[in-house]
């Protein structure tokens, strides 16, 4: 994309800010982003950050200690055993995908006296290199889901496979707010469905016509990675 390396970061928020309606949160992802690019972002109005690794997210993190409003998003896999380290460095979790680490997060919450908010991940077509609850199987899971007590379970995230067609790819986000509408519906009292995590850099217009509340983009605001 050599047209977006001419405009300014700060131009980039502006124009993908206008796009989005009012009540979409926009989460700048900021993986391989050096921090000067992204206390641009803060600048101009940034104050979610999502990042996939937790090296680069604490190292990020103490290069920033002195703007102290910022949201931090996991948003790339997490391991059991990192599940620690997650929760010191991250106030929501977009990448819970299993039951397994749902109880583990919870237990560690419950010691570290905190309720992190969290996302379902669900991958309602299949997707080898992707991980995620089938719809399928997180309706077996939700009763354990719904007895993780210290997390706040607040929707669903989804990452569409890339070679979908644009009808494909809306038929999907719109059938990932169905599912976070049925589960809803079922009244848990754990379990919360009024986020949806949907969109990246090429979908995103698709996850907004889809009902998203939450963008993901990296690409579009920052350029592409190296
Ligand atoms: C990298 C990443 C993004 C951002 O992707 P872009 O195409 O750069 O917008 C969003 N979500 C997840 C889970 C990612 O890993």
């Amino acid at each position: 994309m050599s047209s977006s390396q001419l405009s300014t970061i700060t131009d980039r928020i502006a124009t993908v800010r206008q796009q989005l309606p009012e009540t979409v949160r926009l989460i700048a992802v900021s993986k391989q982003v050096p921090v000067e690019a992204m206390r641009e972002a803060y600048s101009a109005g940034i104050r979610d950050f999502g990042e996939s690794r937790l090296p680069e997210a604490a190292l990020k993190q103490s290069q920033l200690q002195d703007l102290p409003d910022i949201t931090w998003h996991l948003i790339g896999h997490l391991q059991t055993n990192k599940a620690k380290k997650a929760l010191e460095h991250f106030q929501w979790i977009h990448s819970l995908d299993s039951l397994k680490l749902a109880q583990t997060l919870d237990r560690l919450a419950k010691s570290m006296s905190i309720n992190p908010q969290v996302l379902l991940q669900v991958k309602l077509l299949p997707d080898p290199n992707k991980y995620g609850w089938t719809e399928e199987e997180l309706f077996a899971d939700l009763p354990a889901l719904n007895e993780c007590q210290n997390l706040q379970i607040k929707g669903l995230m989804t990452i569409a496979p890339l070679n979908l067609t644009e009808e494909e790819t809306l038929k999907l986000f719109q059938n990932t707010g169905s599912l976070a509408a049925k589960i809803q519906q079922q009244n848990w009292s754990h379990i919360q469905m009024q986020d949806l995590s949907m969109g990246m850099s090429d979908d995103y217009h698709l996850a907004v016509q889809g009902g998203t509340t939450m963008v993901r983009l990296g690409r579009t605001l920052f350029g592409s990675r190296s």
